[in-house]
């Protein structure tokens, strides 16, 4: 069938964002104070994507041990954190744990105090693109549909999806067999005696008994645990969606409904057999599937692992990041989960202060004039995708994204016209960490 209507155009802008994750709101605050006019459209009811609506327990590294590779906005982030919580980030391999609700406040202020016109509860449905150029964005707001015009367009959806409208090209999952990393729906535990609580070794290897003696449904080994929240909180970061297509919604009701099924017996499995969580309830569990990966939109440069293993450096950088390659492979079996192990412990990770650059080109999707991308759905591999993907990598591609788009504005110029210098001058401008860049 056809739909066609009219509707009403009800912002014009010089910045269209849409998604509201780590990478959205990184772009929309940083083009905001750049002196863009801002439009931000948010399918959910509060900023922060994955890491407050998906209640991921914990942000990954910021920094590479010795530099802060998320400066700038990722650093605001965790010092207003910081301030709050009493959390002090660690380096390299070290991440740090999450409060949620103090997140969802930062990312509010933030965005309100930069100026963003922004809207919850309205979600992108469609494209006017033509050669390239998008002319407006089409979403579904509570109230009815509207357009949105604006000169630039920032795709920070996660599963590249205005990407796909305007006509870029893009992968998904794995070359051959099309396999995508499992998701995970994360939980809010209470009633833990976390001073009682076994450390990692022994956990797994309670994990590993209970699996062999059959005690799972679906025995999984790969278990990145449950994370301390709060006094007596945990938030779970455990059990494995397999076979999840997260740009499909008849894949993510499936998904949802397995997950919470499967996270009974993990409940289970901890109140029978690990101390200090005897008496734990697993309270909640998150409204939006925890999708790790989807659609990689074929840009300009796509990077490749062999840029991790080289510390590349590029003219275009815009900024540098350090998290080792994480693919969850199928850890039902344990040779998929051991290759898991040798690749993310061993393999694909580096010692202080190193770490690769990222191009502006891995932002510029092909095929199209006035889009950018951002957050974990920019142009790499499968294996690069693994390692940008967490969150503070989202911070510095998005910030990017931001800055080049109101750097565009103001010079009316078209993305792939900027000069690269003058991005990467005003990224350092904004603490960004380009090592490379000679001012
Ligand atoms: C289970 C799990 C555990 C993880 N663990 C960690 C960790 O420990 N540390 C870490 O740093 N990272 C972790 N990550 C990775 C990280 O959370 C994500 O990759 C990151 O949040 C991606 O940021 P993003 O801005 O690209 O996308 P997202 O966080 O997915 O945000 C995208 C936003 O866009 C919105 N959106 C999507 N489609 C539309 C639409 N059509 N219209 C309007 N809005 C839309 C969504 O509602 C969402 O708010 C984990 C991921 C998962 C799934």
């Amino acid at each position: 069938m056809r739909f066609e209507r009219e509707i009403p155009v009800k912002h014009q802008v010089d910045v269209c964002i849409v998604g509201g994750g780590p990478a959205g709101c990184a772009a929309a605050v940083t083009a905001a104070r750049a002196g863009a006019r801002v439009f931000l459209a948010e399918a959910g009811g509060c900023f922060g994507g994955l890491g407050t609506r998906g209640m991921v327990p914990a942000f990954m590294q910021f920094s590479d041990g010795i530099n802060m590779n998320a400066d700038g906005f990722g650093r605001e982030i965790s010092d207003l954190h910081r301030e709050e919580t009493g959390i002090v980030p660690g380096g390299r391999g070290k991440g740090f744990s999450i409060r949620v609700e103090v997140l969802k406040r930062i990312y509010d202020k933030l965005m309100v105090d930069a100026g963003v016109d922004f809207l919850f509860e309205t979600r992108l449905i469609g494209a006017e693109a033509e050669e390239g150029v998008i002319r407006a964005a089409v979403f579904a707001g509570k109230s009815d549909l509207f357009a949105v015009e604006a000169k630039y367009f920032l795709d920070c959806t996660g599963d590249g999806l205005l990407s796909v409208m305007a006509g870029a090209p893009y992968f998904k999952g794995e070359r051959k067999t099309k396999e995508m990393m499992p998701g995970t729906l994360c939980q809010l535990w209470c009633n833990i005696d976390w001073a009682r609580r076994p450390d990692g070794a022994k956990l797994k290897e309670e994990l590993n008994r209970a699996i062999d003696e059959g005690y799972f449904t679906d025995p999984d080994r790969h278990h990145p645990g449950i994370w301390r929240v709060g006094p007596t909180t945990g938030g779970g970061n455990i059990g494995h969606a397999y076979g999840l297509d997260g740009t499909d919604e008849k894949s993510l009701t499936d998904a949802l409904i397995t997950q919470r099924r499967q996270l009974l017996e993990l409940r289970n499995f901890y109140r029978e057999r690990i101390a200090g969580y005897e008496e734990a309830e697993m309270i909640l569990t998150a409204d939006m599937m925890g999708v790790r990966e989807t659609r990689r939109i074929d840009c300009e440069y796509n990077l490749v692992v062999d840029d991790f293993r080289a510390r590349a450096v590029f003219d275009d950088e815009i900024g540098r990041y350090s998290y080792p390659v994480d693919i969850h492979r199928d850890a039902r079996s344990k040779e998929q989960y051991e290759t898991f192990l040798k690749e993310h412990l061993e393999d694909l990770r580096y010692k202080d202060g190193e770490s690769y650059g990222i191009p502006y080109r891995t932002l510029l999707p092909k095929c199209t004039e006035n889009l950018l991308v951002a957050g974990r759905c920019v142009g790499t591999d499968r294996q690069m995708q693994a390692s940008i993907r967490v969150m503070p990598g989202c911070y510095i591609t998005g910030q990017a994204a931001g800055m080049a788009a109101a750097l565009a504005a103001k010079k009316d110029t078209a993305l792939r016209a900027l000069p690269v210098e003058e991005l990467q001058a005003a990224l350092c401008g904004i603490g960004a960490f380009l090592p490379n860049f000679k001012k």
